[in-house]
């Protein structure tokens, strides 16, 4: 089946296939890798390779830290505050959808969250522009999100916060596109959608960053310590790394992440295409210039048609496109793992659907 999952999502067809086969025995040890200690010097080249590996996905410069670290997006939104801004100090939060505000959510013991902008009002429909944002003097970072999985909202352009670092959740649009780091302080990620299975998040921090105080703090929760411990302050996930680490050897492979944005682009472009082609039979209401190429919610002109959308959908081999609770309707992820054909075939199956319920 194709499967249009927002995450966990599918994982590349050949890197399941890969870890199958070498599951039970890690290049000829005799074990499997996620038996052998992370100390190890299986695991240690694993996990050497995996970072070097997104480092040149990515094209991640030297003056930056990478960590592969537990607790999903989630836990990096806390620990921005803990270890970048000092207790009570402003915090600016442009928010864009529901992600945003999570993030937002996450901080509020620690520094004074500021919402320097927000597209709620509008229901997520657009990126307020940035005219409009009213930013905090002296804060200590400016936290966006840049693709909003829920509500299928993207930065297609980039912000420009000045001297302050500008932090960005990347969980659902990481490695789809080639990206100038060195414009971000923060960029942090889930691997569940674009990266590999749940369980190991990717931290990208400046390292001038590290030299900032934050406010006290566990070893575990200071980003510091992870540095020095190279992501191995505690007993790191190692499955979920060595998946990860399969993921970027595969993107490189394919061509990294220049033909990864073509692909994309394609992709969604017949998406939206499709929809918008569909005489109001089916929408998307997000404003044309900040759609997402990874998410893509649409509603059916007629709800009662949902059920049988989904029913004939998983028929057709084209599975978990269930919008998200908070929205209804559909959404079809379509992130780097999706093949082209899986797009094709699901707008292939909307038109004609289309055609027998319209
Ligand atoms: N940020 C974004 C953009 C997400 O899509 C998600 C999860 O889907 C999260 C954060 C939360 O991630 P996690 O469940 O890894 O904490």
């Amino acid at each position: 089946a194709f499967n249009f999952s927002a995450g966990p999502a599918t994982l590349p067809q050949a890197v399941l296939e890969q870890a199958q086969a070498e599951m039970l025995d890690w290049h000829g040890v005799g074990a499997s890798i996620v038996e052998l200690s992370h100390r190890g010097p299986e695991f240690m080249q694993v996990a050497a390779e995996a970072e070097a590996d997104l480092r040149t996905l990515m094209s991640i410069p030297d003056d930056y830290a990478v960590l592969f670290l537990q607790g999903g997006a989630t836990m990096q939104q806390a620990l921005l505050a803990l270890n970048f801004a000092e207790p009570g100090q402003a915090a600016d939060y442009v928010v864009t959808g529901h992600w945003g505000k999570t993030a937002l959510k996450q901080v509020n013991h620690y520094v004074q969250a500021h919402v320097a902008a927000s597209g709620e009002a509008g229901g997520f429909r657009d990126i307020p522009p940035r005219a409009d944002w009213t930013l905090t003097p002296g804060a200590a970072y400016v936290h966006v999100t840049a693709n909003e999985t829920i509500h299928g909202v993207e930065f297609r352009e980039l912000p420009d916060v000045g001297d302050v670092p500008l932090f960005a959740d990347f969980s659902s649009s990481i490695v789809s596109e080639p990206l100038d780091v060195s414009r971000f302080g923060v960029i942090y990620a889930g691997a569940q959608k674009n990266l590999g299975p749940v369980g190991v998040s990717v931290v990208i921090v400046r390292r001038d960053l590290l030299e900032r105080a934050g406010q006290p703090r566990a070893d575990i929760l200071d980003y510091r310590s992870h540095v020095k411990g190279e992501s191995m302050l505690n007993t790191p996930p190692t499955w979920n790394w060595y998946l990860a680490g399969l993921v970027f050897k595969w993107m490189l492979a394919e061509g990294g992440v220049e033909e990864f944005a073509a692909r994309n682009a394609r992709k969604s472009a017949l998406l939206y295409r499709t929809i918008d082609g569909s005489d109001g039979f089916y929408r998307n209401e997000v404003a044309p210039a900040v759609r997402s190429r990874m998410n893509v919610p649409f509603f059916l002109r007629d709800e009662a048609l949902d059920k049988p959308f989904l029913a004939e959908a998983k028929d057709a081999g084209l599975i978990s496109l269930k919008g998200h609770r908070a929205l209804g309707g559909m959404r079809a992820s379509i992130y780097n793992a999706m093949p082209e054909a899986g797009v094709e075939a699901l707008a292939a199956f909307m038109r004609d659907f289309q055609q027998r319920h319209g």
